[in-house]
């Protein structure tokens, strides 16, 4: 049986699709060592995997969401996490001699470790491919990007040359820094929900949203409080900006007088006393068990995390996105422009709405029928993709492979 180390980042969204694969490969027999920061532990852990904590002080998840939310600044933070980690990394593999390494697209260190040791790769990229896409960037996102990029450009050539400095021109292998690719990629959507890019070869796999409710950490939920026979709407903004007490207020003042019945995912650091009197037709929870509640559920409100887009659509749910930054703003246009929903706030600095119009982007939708057949739609193509199981087999063909060319060498 094979060695897997897997490298990631401490985000919910890079993590989760993996959840799924690393589950089954450890059901197969393989052996996989996950490094992450130790606040993911119980996590990594639930999938069978040997947990390994990257060296503290490790950012949390919160922290790398804010940087994620601009490409700029989250460029100067992998710089610097990767000058920090890639000792401790080079060791670590020169230690294990693992059969195959496996990072996500954003975690530099991961990529750069294993293309400096030489050991084969597998890519786990968690959004669509934005590298050179056609037609969905505004020339606002471009002018929103560049005023970044000009104040931070200093920081990222020295970044750069520092690690250019210690571990020579290889550390940065390919043309493209982002996405961190592999000789093997495995991207969570369907090929019809992947714009045109030319960025994209063969060693690209398009698997769909790597979807197990069992390889999920179980979450209680009142189920008893759904109520038959009235339309449902799901409102989450995710794992991370997800103590927007002044969203949610917005939310109740919006739709207390709504006939559809609404569920809000308010986030485990929000205070839920503090958001004042709960109309009758909320129920407000910390935190949901999103995948077992999109399938009873009509519409979800979104803030356009990929997880959160794939997820809903996969389910064949309808959305209403409200993007924080550019990267959730991309996945809300691909799903409007595929009929699938509506999006509000689509323009720098993103996210910002009235509240008529969410009213009347909810209203559409659960009158509308055609976003849930597009919705639909798009999920059959995600099912068609295969999921994890398709990704279990790209890995596990490429591990053949290499034991083959490992043979014919012997
Ligand atoms: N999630 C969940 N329950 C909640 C809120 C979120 O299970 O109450 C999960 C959701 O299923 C998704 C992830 O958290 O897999 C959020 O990831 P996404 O990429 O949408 O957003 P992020 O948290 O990275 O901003």
């Amino acid at each position: 049986m094979s060695k897997i180390i897997f490298f990631n980042l401490p985000g919910h969204g890079h993590v989760n699709p993996t959840l799924p694969i690393v589950t089954e490969l450890v059901q197969l027999g393989h052996h996989i060592i996950y490094y992450n920061s130790e606040e993911f532990r119980e996590k990594i852990e639930l999938t069978g995997a040997e947990f390994r904590p990257y060296p503290e002080p490790n950012p949390t998840p919160e922290k790398v969401s804010e940087l994620v939310s601009s490409l700029v600044n989250v460029t100067v933070f992998l710089f610097g996490e990767s000058k920090r980690l890639l000792p401790f990394l080079l060791a670590e593999l020169e230690r294990e001699q693992p059969d195959l390494v496996m990072y996500d697209s954003i975690t530099l260190w991961g990529m750069q470790a294993a293309h400096l040791l030489k050991f084969p790769t597998i890519s786990s990229i968690s959004t669509f491919v934005q590298e050179d896409v056609a037609g969905i960037f505004q020339w606002r996102d471009y002018a929103h990007l560049l005023r970044h990029v000009l104040l931070l450009l200093p920081k990222i050539m020295q970044g750069r040359k520092q690690l250019v400095a210690t571990y020579g021109q290889d550390v940065f292998p390919y043309k493209d820094i982002f996405p961190c690719v592999g000789e093997t990629n495995i991207v969570y959507t369907s090929k019809e929900f992947q714009p045109e890019t030319p960025f994209v070869d063969e060693s690209f796999h398009f698997v769909g949203p790597s979807i197990n409710t069992k390889a999920r950490v179980a979450v209680d939920f009142p189920w008893e409080l759904l109520e038959n026979g009235r339309s449902k709407v799901y409102i989450s903004l995710g794992t991370i900006h997800n103590h927007d007490v002044a969203f949610y207020k917005t939310a109740f003042a919006t739709f207390a007088d709504h006939p559809a019945q609404f569920i809000l995912s308010a986030g485990p650091r929000t205070n839920i006393e503090a958001l004042g009197d709960i109309p009758e037709n909320f129920i407000v929870r910390p935190f949901v068990p999103q995948l077992e509640l999109l399938p009873k559920v009509d519409v979800f409100i979104t803030h356009g995390g990929m997880n959160s887009v794939n997820e809903g659509l996969y389910f064949g749910v309808p959305l209403v996105a409200i993007p924080n930054h550019l990267e959730q703003t991309l996945n809300a246009r691909m799903m409007e422009k595929n009929g699938a929903g509506i999006v509000l706030g689509n323009r720098p600095p993103y996210g910002r709405f009235r509240s008529e119009e969410l009213r009347r982007a909810v209203d559409e939708l659960l009158q509308n029928k055609q976003y849930q057949q597009e919705a639909e739609r798009l999920g059959d193509s995600f099912r068609a993709a295969g999921g994890y199981k398709t990704a279990v087999q790209h890995i596990l063909s490429r591990l053949e492979q290499l034991q083959k060319h490992e043979q014919a060498v012997v």
